[in-house]
């Protein structure tokens, strides 16, 4: 599954035996918890459209700030006809935990009048329909469908493209290259839940800084591990 260009440290192991030493760890660990599109699809029964919103709502912030802003904003606009129809004023105030409000709060009216405007009022379920709507991206659209439609993709954010590239199961730059390489390499089985498994690893285990090491089962695979991590610790041990 390495693919061309990526560092072969993960011919020893499947990717399916990685996902599951990864789950052991996630589901194991204390701190673990549900990521923020895990718990809207679940409180909302996977509505794409409150997925969507929710998506838009979680660029750049945390999980707990996304939750909040969410529950704020649907417990008052209900679906895409209350939210085209709000007060940008109000929105603002409701969303204001998820942080950049301003221009969020434009964006979220914007796709909900853009909805009805030229889908019926339908959350589309196709990639090249999703990437119509304003302010919708790759990773966004991705979430929307494995989190609101339950098909199989691969949403590539920052805990996504970092893990892979430290596991060497990719050798890239952009998100949008890792999820590229993993659509090749990845059996399709996998990618529902490799999102939300990768995001839970990356907030548990593989920290974007300070990853813990030393509670990871997936140290004699790591590139990470071998080429940044290891070295410091036996330079620090000959001081
Ligand atoms: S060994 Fe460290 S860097 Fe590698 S996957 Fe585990 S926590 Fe992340």
């Amino acid at each position: 599954m390495v693919q061309k260009g990526a560092l072969d440290y993960t011919r020893k192991l499947s990717i399916g035996k990685i996902l599951a030493k990864m789950r052991v760890m996630v589901y194991g660990s204390k701190d673990g918890r549900a990521t923020a599109l895990a718990e809207l699809k679940d409180a909302e029964d996977g509505d794409p459209f409150k997925i969507l919103i929710g998506t838009i709502l979680s660029h750049r912030t945390r999980d707990e700030n996304t939750t909040r802003a969410v529950e704020k904003l649907f417990a008052k606009y209900k679906d895409v006809e209350e939210l085209a129809k709000a007060p940008e004023s109000d929105v603002r105030e409701r969303i204001r935990p998820a942080g950049f409000y301003n221009v969020k709060a434009r964006n979220v009216i914007r796709v909900a009048r853009q909805l009805i405007d030229e889908f019926g009022g339908v959350v589309p379920r196709r990639m090249e329909d999703l990437l119509r709507l304003h302010s919708v991206g790759r990773k966004t659209a991705n979430c929307v469908l494995v989190y609101g439609f339950n098909e199989p993709a691969i949403p590539v954010d920052t805990h996504v493209h970092r893990i892979s590239n430290r596991l060497a199961l990719v050798d890239t730059k952009t998100p949008e290259q890792t999820e590229m390489e993993l659509i090749k390499g990845v059996p399709k089985a996998y990618w529902l839940e490799l999102n939300d498994l990768f995001v839970r690893f990356g907030q548990t285990t593989c920290k974007p800084i300070g990853p813990r090491c030393e509670v990871c089962s997936l140290t004699g695979i790591c590139r990470y591990y071998k080429e940044v991590v290891y070295p410091k610790r036996m330079n620090k041990r000959k001081r």
